[in-house]
C-alpha cells in the first residue's frame, strides 16, 4: 500500500542499548501501508564495545552522530560508517526519519542532559505528532520531573538534522534516560512513542495495541528475561548464556510488559536474583497470574535465587509452582535479637552435585561442581506424608552460614530442582550458575529443557 517512508535507527551511540533493542522488536511490527525501514543497529563497533564514541576512529570523528552533513555544509558525511549510513538514508528517500537514543539523566533535573525528551527538528509534520507522542509515553509516568518534554532542533551534525535539511523530511530523536531505569522500560518507552507516531501516520493498526511481538518461526527459544524492580543483577550473564543457544532470543521485560500479557509472545521467562518479594510486589497481583497461567499453559519458568523463592511456595506472595519451601524463618540469636534464616552472608563459592535426574538435563557434569551462592532459597525436608512436586536435579555438598541454627542446614538439600506446572517446566536453582563462565553451557541446557525446545 502506498504510504509515507519511515527510516527508523537505532544504536547510533553504542551506550544507549535501548534504541536498538527497541528498534530490533519494531522491525516485527505488521505494517499497514507505506514503508518502515529499520536500522537497528547503526553502530555495531560502538554497541559490541557498550560505548559512546567509536572504537578505533580518529578522535574528530569518533561521535557518530555528530559525522552527518553539516548545516550550509556541503552534503556529505564524515568517516566510513556515518558514509555509508548517509548514502542508505538518503537512498530511501524517506519522509520520516526516526533516531532512537538515551540521555543519562532526566532533562527535567539534569537541564544539560536531553534525557527523557522528543528532540523535534520542528517541521509542521513533527511538530504536530509530538504532543500525542509525549502524552503516550508520559500517561505511564508517575514522578513529572521524569516525563518527557519536547526539545530541538537535534544538534548539528546528528542524522536527525541532516536528514531534514538536507533531505527534507520531518525527524525526531527520540531520549530516553538511562540513570536508575531497568532497559525493559526505556525499550518499552521507545516503542510507546513510535507506536503513537506510526498509528498518527496510518502505518499501525490502533488495536490490539502492538508491544511485543517476536518472531514466530526461531528454532531456538524465544526468552523473557525481567530486569525490573527486585532484581539485582545477573542479566547480562544470562543474555549471554541464552545466546549459546542456536537461534535464540532475548529480550528483557519489566511488569508492565507481563502485566499486558506479553510472556505469550515467548517460550521461556526468566526471573534473576535478587529480592523475590521485591520481584513479587513489582508483579502485582495480575502479573503473577499472568506468569502463573504462562506456565500452566505451556511456556518455561526458570528461577535463580530470588527467583527460586518467587517459585516457591510458603509466602503469600510466591508463586506456588511447585510445593518446594525455603529455610527463611525468624529465629532468635543471642546478642543479635531475632534474624531471618535466608540471609547467609555475603557472595560465596560453593559445591553442588547433579543427581542422575539432573545429568539428564544438564549433561554428564561428574563430581563437586563449585557455583556462586548469594543467599539462595535452602529447601528443608517436607514434613511427614507430603509428597514431593519436583524433582531434585542437584544437591548442595558445601554450605555457608552466618547464624548457629543455620549450620547442617544446607549441606545435602536441593541445589536445582525442577517441576511441571500445567503444561509448563519449572527450572528453580539456588545458587549463581550464570556468574561462573564455564557453567553457561550446563545452564543453557537448563534453559532449553525449561523453553520445552
Ligand atoms: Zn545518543
Amino acid at each position: 500500500m502506498p504510504g509515507p517512508t519511515l527510516v527508523l535507527t537505532g544504536g547510533v551511540h553504542g551506550d544507549e542499548p535501548a534504541g536498538a533493542r527497541a528498534a530490533e522488536q519494531i522491525l516485527q511490527w505488521p505494517i499497514l501501508k507505506g514503508r518502515l525501514v529499520v536500522i537497528p543497529r547503526a553502530n555495531v563497533p560502538g554497541l559490541k564495545a557498550g560505548k559512546r564514541l567509536m572504537p578505533g576512529a580518529k578522535e574528530e570523528e569518533s561521535n557518530l552522530n555528530r559525522n552527518f552533513p553539516k548545516s550550509g555544509g556541503e552534503n556529505d558525511a564524515k568517516g566510513e560508517l556515518a558514509t555509508e549510513l548517509w548514502r542508505f538514508v538518503s537512498s530511501q528517500d524517506p519522509d520520516w526519519l526516526v533516531d532512537l537514543h538515551e540521555g543519562y539523566d532526566f532533562h527535567q533535573l539534569e537541564p544539560e542532559t536531553v534525557g527523557s525528551s522528543i528532540i523535534d527538528s520542528n517541521s509542521e509534520a513533527s511538530d504536530a505528532a509530538a504532543p500525542a507522542m509525549l502524552a503516550a509515553v508520559n500517561a505511564s509516568i508517575t514522578n513529572p520531573k521524569r516525563s518527557f518534554v519536547n526539545l530541538g532542533p537535534p544538534v548539528d551534525g546528528s542524522l536527525a538534522r541532516a536528514a531534514a535539511e538536507q533531505l527534507g523530511a520531518s525527524t525526531m530523536i527520540l531520549e530516553t534516560t538511562s540513570r536508575d531505569q531497568p532497559l525493559s522500560l526505556r525499550t518499552r518507552q521507545h516503542r510507546t512513542m513510535v507506536r503513537e507516531l506510526l498509528v498518527k501516520l496510518g502505518m499501525l493498526a490502533a488495536e490490539p495495541a502492538a508491544g511485543m511481538v517476536t518472531p514466530p518461526a526461531l528454532q531456538g527459544p524465544r526468552v523473557a528475561i525481567y530486569d525490573d524492580n527486585g532484581v539485582g543483577g545477573g542479566q547480562g550473564g544470562l543474555e549471554a548464556t541464552v545466546a549459546m543457544i542456536p537461534e535464540s532470543l532475548a529480550w528483557r521485560v519489566g511488569a508492565a510488559d507481563v502485566q499486558n500479557g506479553a510472556l505469550s509472545q515467548f517460550d521461556l521467562v526468566i526471573f534473576p536474583g535478587g529480592s523475590g518479594s521485591s520481584e513479587a510486589k513489582a508483579l502485582g497481583e495480575k502479573g503473577r497470574g499472568e506468569v502463573r497461567r504462562f506456565v500452566e499453559g505451556g511456556g518455561g519458568y526458570v528461577g535463580i535465587c530470588a527467583g527460586a523463592y518467587l517459585s516457591a511456595s510458603n509466602y503469600e506472595w510466591s508463586l506456588a509452582l511447585s510445593n518446594q519451601r525455603t529455610f527463611a524463618e525468624m529465629r532468635e540469636i543471642p546478642g543479635e535479637g531475632s534474624k531471618s534464616m535466608w540471609y547467609r552472608g555475603d557472595s560465596a563459592t560453593v559445591s553442588m552435585e547433579l543427581s542422575d535426574a539432573g545429568k539428564r538435563i544438564f549433561g554428564e557434569l561428574p563430581g563437586e561442581i563449585p557455583v556462586v551462592y548469594h543467599n539462595g532459597p535452602v529447601i528443608p525436608p517436607l514434613g511427614p506424608g507430603e509428597v514431593p512436586s519436583y524433582e531434585v536435579l542437584a544437591w548442595f555438598r558445601s554450605e555457608v552460614s552466618r547464624y548457629e541454627p543455620q549450620k547442617g542446614t544446607m549441606t545435602g538439600t536441593p541445589a536445582m530442582i525442577s517441576a511441571h506446572y500445567g503444561k509448563g517446566r519449572v527450572l528453580a536453582i539456588s545458587p549463581h550458575p550464570e556468574a561462573t563462565k564455564s557453567l553457561r553451557p550446563m545452564l543453557a541446557k537448563g534453559l532449553q529443557w525449561a523453553a520445552g525446545k
